[in-house]
């Protein structure tokens, strides 16, 4: 049952939010120490020959009346509220099934002789009935999703895979990564430890727009420990941008660098070797840049336009990568007062809010500036798109990057919660941060965000299927399963 080392690293990686739901809900589904199940519906993400992941996009925990019977050494699903739910979420969708269950004993949860015998034949069961052979992943927990054990069965049921289970904002690390000695250029971080250093080394960031602020952020991210990147922005340096990018020269704007060059140069200046930076001088709407950005772990988008934000959140929400959308705006009032503002926003990964619905952008403009020129010039000379040359400075978009960094390296270091996602506004020269509470972002059914998600009760809508199907194997973990923990 050992896959051989040539075979992917298998990832499942449930949002923090999506997480917390889940837990909440299966225990709500027993009234005593009865054991209790769950399962989240997921597509697959082949990221590369070496990584796939399962992207959870909607996750059931049966009430206890969806149980034939419930008790603490076992339980018995009634199946035709099974068979309904494989039929919601397998058959058009083609969705894979997790399959969680609790052992109501104390810990180690370990995966029982019943839980192989049925996992088994359940994993036959899923690729012979239906079309799109859907896997199973099956995780096995104690009673206070404290511990846990993972595998995902080939198709015949005869052996499994480990799988890397996470409900953090990045993926866990590889189990077969090794463990690199700590360098010394970050011995001054120390502080943060050595798994926090370590995972910033593996991380890989694209960089939706590498100008004033994306550039700076890619420098300060860089200093912090972040290796692995991909930069997007089809545009050259202009004499215009030298007021705020850091290091660069009149020279590089004569040889009409690419700013994702210039980006690239300056992660480089970091790290000579032991890097890997793609720079790809191409607009999102290229059909190779949406592969590049799905296969990182965290989106940047520092562009100066609405169309290009949308983009990057609708990929971070196919493709379930958190997402941090920077910006800055400066205008003077009538009074000749200028004031200046910074925002940086983060929603909460595996949807709740989006850029959208959130109203961080706005459709109207982001479907104007995606039009043909003729339409812009129209919408520009009617006063819907602002001027190019918008006002910048360097320390402006310098706050505005920072803050960013601040927040992933929270996010890695796992002192920051940001469960429901942020956006925080720096107003100057009043010099305050403002912070827009979530709850007000929150939009339970947006087009481009929303996730199916429920506790469901035996009587769920379109329930039962179709009778003549072949029955599922009956979910049977009594008495057999405790003899073995006992
Ligand atoms: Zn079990
Ligand atoms: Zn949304």
């Amino acid at each position: 049952m050992h896959q051989p080392d040539n075979s992917p690293e298998i990832y499942l990686q449930i949002p923090p939010q999506m997480w917390q739901q889940f837990c909440q809900a299966m225990s709500q589904a027993r009234t005593h120490n009865e054991e209790t199940i769950g399962f989240f519906f997921c597509q697959r993400h082949q990221v590369s020959k070496r990584q796939i992941r399962y992207l959870p996009r909607a996750w059931v925990v049966p009430t206890p009346d969806c149980y034939e019977r419930q008790s603490a050494s076992g339980l018995v699903l009634k199946q035709e509220f099974h068979l309904y739910l494989l039929n919601a979420y397998l058959r058009s969708p083609g969705l894979h099934v997790v399959h969680i269950h609790t052992h109501a004993h104390p810990t180690p949860a370990l995966f029982s002789d019943v839980d192989d015998r049925y996992e088994s034949e359940y994993a036959r069961f899923l690729s012979s009935h239906f079309p799109k052979k859907p896997r199973l992943i099956s995780g096995v927990f104690d009673a206070s999703f404290q511990q846990s054990q993972w595998r995902l069965w080939d198709r015949k049921g005869l052996s499994y895979a480990p799988v890397n289970f996470s409900h953090t904002w990045f993926q866990s690390a590889a189990t077969r990564e090794a463990i690199a000695s700590p360098e010394l250029m970050f011995a001054r971080q120390k502080i943060f430890g050595t798994a926090f250093q370590k995972q910033l080394g593996q991380l890989s960031v694209a960089l939706i727009g590498c100008g004033g602020i994306g550039s700076i952020f890619a420098e300060l991210l860089g200093r912090l420990g972040v290796k692995n990147w991909v930069l997007i922005d089809p545009d050259r340096l202009e004499t215009v941008n030298l007021n705020r990018l850091l290091a660069a020269t009149p020279n590089m704007v004569e040889q009409q660098w690419y700013k994702v060059e210039y980006v690239k140069y300056l992660l480089k200046r970091i790290y000579p070797t032991g890097s890997s930076v793609t720079a790809v001088p191409a607009a999102l709407s290229s059909s190779t840049v949406p592969g590049e950005i799905a296969a990182c772990d965290l989106i940047v988008v520092a562009t100066d336009n609405h169309y290009s934000r949308q983009i990057a959140q609708e990929l971070a929400v196919k493709y379930m990568r958190p997402l941090i959308c920077l910006g800055t705006h400066i205008d003077v009032k009538a009074d000749g007062q200028p004031r200046m503002y910074c925002r940086v926003t983060v929603p909460p990964l595996g949807g709740g809010w989006c850029l959208m619905c959130g109203n961080i952008i706005n459709l109207q403009r982001a479907a104007l500036e995606s039009a043909s020129s003729d339409l812009q010039q129209i919408a520009g000379s009617a006063g819907y798109l602002e001027a190019i040359d918008d006002p910048a400075v360097f320390w402006l978009n310098s706050i505005c990057a920072s803050t960013a960094v601040g927040i992933v390296h929270g996010l890695v270091s796992g002192f920051l919660q940001l469960d429901s996602g942020i956006d925080r506004i720096y107003d100057f020269p009043a010099s305050t941060w403002h912070q827009t509470a979530p709850e007000y972002l929150a939009t339970p059914d947006c087009y481009f965000c929303s996730s199916r998600s429920s506790q469901r009760a035996s009587n769920a809508p379109d329930c039962f299927g179709n009778k003549e199907q072949e029955s599922p194997p009956q979910w049977f973990w009594e008495a057999q399963e405790s003899d073995r923990l006992a």
